[in-house]
């Protein structure tokens, strides 16, 4: 403690000295003498008042967005609108590639690329950070109305790694999109507005399940089970409950069962993001993984000018189902895009070694949030690698082949230092712990590729937590990257 006590007072002389930038925050003496240390100071300590009224302001915008981006497809339309305020312009093939031209680019409506031409010619490589826009959630089954009981009930499926019992009992909003066979599309969002109806699954009550404490948290409710209930007043005429169901979706959304197979509805918290404890230092909000991390990228791109590499920040869909489909990490969309931008740059002189390069030339940091020391269960991590709360930007260290290259670990450690940055690291216990990301998918591709973190609490549950320094930081390092 008394280390402690010492170390802090050191931190705040280097904040006066440093105190005088506005975007530099005050934070810790050195990053990296930080890095790992239990006696290192939170990020919190030594902001400026100003420093502090800018992270609570990014915050209360990050608190808005996540209102508005429940889905990847709905982080897509919100991420384009904040874009084009940002004067992106739609990639069309006649682009001019020149520098500070800013371009947006949406694959399918569920993942979304913002790009900034930069100075260097493309074949020195890009600036790419990558994250994820798909939370963890349950989903409709294609058929999924049926009665059982007194109610009508939607069957569901799930998305992500889930502790499904977490899921019961909380307001759920329904959104997604039902695509008709004339080609038109009908947007879903229920929920979310004060007025709207929610949906819940029910969970059965302790009173009636006394022998609930005996069965492991498997037992007391399968995934099969997690059917919310959607309605409940009888007819008159003895219509069945499903078939009232499907009268009110045609007659509100002109949608009929047989539309539902060609449909992609989501059933998500309904809780708004919300301010955590006294001092409103935290945010309790839905989706954080890996939303956070996107918000983040989307806002640093958004807000750089003529960089030397060229910047892309690349917002991608199923990362928690392994990155799956023609809009996740897997899909050859991203090798794509940069032929398209070199092509757009060489005309007649395109050819595929130029675009070889240019990918291989590139490098990337892969943001995914983590799970951070939890109060409940801090035995959960060994502590002298466990990343905690308000301690900036983790790197992902996973050892085991996973780790970046140390070379550009530490290309990666200067940039932040010379920013004051703060920044820890992040490796599993081991063997008792795991979990992916969307690096691997380009690595492979040859690229170098760092996996980046922000510690947050109750990831994959309804609401997790975060601290607001840590997304400011994290905010800082993406806007740092694509600066360089
Ligand atoms: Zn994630």
């Amino acid at each position: 403690m008394s280390f402690y006590g010492k170390k802090i007072k050191t931190l705040l002389l280097s904040g006066l000295l440093i105190s005088g930038s506005s975007l530099v925050m005050a934070t810790t003496a050195s990053a990296a003498d930080c890095n790992n240390d239990m006696n290192c100071a939170s990020s919190w300590l030594n902001l400026s008042a100003s420093d502090k009224k800018t992270v609570f302001a990014f915050g209360e915008n990050y608190k808005g967005f996540m209102d508005k981006a429940r889905s990847e497809l709905t982080f897509v339309t919100e991420a384009v609108k904040m874009a084009k305020a940002s004067g992106f312009k739609e990639l069309k093939d006649t682009s001019p590639m020149t520098p500070g031209a800013r371009y947006y680019d949406i694959n399918r409506d569920r993942a979304v690329s913002l790009i900034v031409i930069g100075t260097q010619d493309f074949k020195e490589g890009f600036h790419v950070i990558g994250s994820h826009i798909d939370s963890p959630r349950f989903e409709l089954k294609n058929v999924p109305l049926y009665e059982k009981g007194d109610f009508a009930l939607f069957q569901t499926n799930y998305h992500g790694g889930l502790k499904i019992h977490q899921w019961t009992n909380i307001p759920l909003a329904l959104i997604g999109r039902v695509d008709k066979k004339d080609g038109t599309t009908v947007q879903i969002n229920i929920g979310m507005n004060e007025n709207d109806p929610v949906f819940v699954i029910a969970e059965i009550s302790p009173h009636t399940d006394r022998g609930y404490k005996d069965k492991t948290v498997a037992q007391l409710v399968t995934a099969e089970d997690m059917d919310p209930i959607i309605a409940h007043i009888p007819s008159n005429d003895d219509k069945g409950l499903s078939d009232q169901v499907e009268q009110h979706l045609k007659t509100t959304y002109g949608i009929t069962r047989g539309d539902l197979v060609s449909a992609e509805l989501l059933l998500v918290p309904a809780m708004k993001s919300r301010d955590m404890g006294f001092d409103r230092g935290l945010i309790a909000a839905y989706g954080q993984d890996d939303r956070l991390a996107s918000y983040t990228n989307v806002r640093a791109i958004m807000d750089i000018k003529i960089p030397t590499k060229t910047a892309v920040a690349y917002l991608v869909d199923n990362e928690e189902v392994g990155n799956v489909n023609n809009t996740g990490a897997k899909s050859q969309y991203f090798s794509n895009l940069i032929a398209r931008l070199v092509e757009a740059k060489l005309g007649v002189d395109y050819r595929e070694s130029y675009v070889r390069r240019a990918i291989s030339n590139s490098q990337m940091i892969s943001i995914d949030v983590n799970p951070g020391i939890n109060p409940m269960r801090p035995d959960a991590w060994e502590q002298t690698n466990g990343p905690r709360l308000g301690y900036g930007v983790n790197l992902k260290l996973y050892g085991q082949g996973f780790n970046a290259n140390s070379e550009y670990i530490a290309y990666i450690r200067k940039i932040l230092d010379d920013d004051d940055i703060p920044w820890q690291t992040a490796t599993y216990k081991v063997g008792a712990a795991g979990g992916g990301t969307i690096g691997g998918e380009f690595s492979r591709q040859d690229m170098d590729v760092i996996d980046f973190g922000v510690p947050v609490l109750s990831i994959h549950t309804p609401y997790a937590v975060s601290s607001k320094v840590d997304i400011y930081n994290l905010y800082r390092a993406c806007n740092i990257f694509f600066k360089k």
